[in-house]
């Protein structure tokens, strides 16, 4: 679906939360590797001017706000309606869904319903409906791949291996912010405080679930989804560093770990050419 050959034309992408954080790192991708991509359908909630100047660089066939706003050109799609038209646009093999919320559920859904390739950032869709969306990718023979760097990392590792061969899923958890804090001292602790992540830079929610952990319950939640294995056979271990963003252990004992530099590039970059690599050098090596 990477567009083996080059000569050939850009696989369509539409990309959903376009503004926000992972939207942003996917645009630099996109446009890193506009022989194999071209971003076709374009969607923010109530960012006008960041959807606007977007479109005006990429130029997409489709752009969508969810709130209103009277700058908004009539061409653009409106309400929350659009995320699904951008899902669903024919232009589009790949859909990107970087929004944040429940919210994503219905474009995920529907992008899967018309198989196409869903690369999934909003890890909501999985908290909030695992079982249907993973039975709707099923019965329409739609994929659905991780961006999320820990899901990531074990699509990776696993690697075509079969889920006999596998015993534990390990996920990596930098600890956030709090980490080494007292309990006292996490107590008084501010919005500003929980919003500075040690090694991750990211959207204000991820980034709050991470100060408190409860980013790795979701986490462990999308984990079963997308990868099948029951939850007293997913672990989480504290790794400051975030240079290892997770582990498979087969039923031999052996332990294989994915590692890379903390940017989200690299993980919506595979998402995208998955099970196959592309060179990029994008992101700058340790
Ligand atoms: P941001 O808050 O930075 O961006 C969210 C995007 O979604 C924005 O484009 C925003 O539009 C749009 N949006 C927000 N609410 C709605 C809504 N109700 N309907 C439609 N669009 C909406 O979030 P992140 O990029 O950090 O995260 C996106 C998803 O990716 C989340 O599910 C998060 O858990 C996951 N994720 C993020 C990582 C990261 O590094 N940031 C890492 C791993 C997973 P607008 O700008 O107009 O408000
Ligand atoms: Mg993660």
């Amino acid at each position: 679906i990477q567009g083996k050959d080059v000569a050939t034309k850009p696989v369509g992408v539409a990309l959903l939360g376009a503004t926000g954080s992972i939207g942003k790192s996917a645009l630099r991708v996109l446009e890193r590797q506009r022989e194999r991509f071209v971003p076709v359908a374009l969607t923010a909630n109530g960012n006008f001017a960041a959807l606007a100047e977007q479109v005006a660089q990429f130029s997409p066939a489709y752009a969508g706000l969810v709130q209103e706003c009277v700058d908004a050109p009539s061409s653009w799609g409106r309400g929350p309606d659009c995320l699904v038209e951008a899902a669903t646009h024919p232009d589009a093999s790949i859909v990107i869904n970087a929004v944040v919320g429940a919210a994503g559920l219905p474009a995920t859904l529907a992008a899967l319903q018309q198989g196409k390739r869903v690369a999934l950032a909003n890890k909501e869709t999985l908290v909030v409906a695992g079982e249907i969306v993973t039975r709707t990718a099923r019965e329409h023979g739609a994929e659905l791949v991780p961006v999320d760097s820990e899901h990531s990392a074990i699509l990776q590792c696993l690697a075509g291996r079969q889920p006999h061969e596998v015993r534990r899923l390990i996920l990596t958890a930098s600890g956030g912010p709090f980490r080494t804090w007292p309990a006292e001292k996490i107590a008084q602790a501010t919005r500003a405080d929980a919003l500075k992540h040690p090694t991750w830079q990211m959207g204000s929610k991820i980034t709050i679930d991470s100060a408190t952990l409860a980013n790795k319950a979701l986490e462990v939640i999308e984990a079963h989804h997308l990868f099948g294995v029951p939850y007293d056979r997913i672990d989480v271990v504290v790794h400051p560093q975030s240079i290892i963003h997770s582990f498979v252990e087969f039923v031999d004992g052996s332990v294989l770990a994915q590692m890379g530099v903390p940017s989200m590039e690299l993980p919506i970059l595979y998402a995208l050419t998955w099970p196959e690599r592309v060179p990029d050098t994008g992101v700058p090596s340790f």
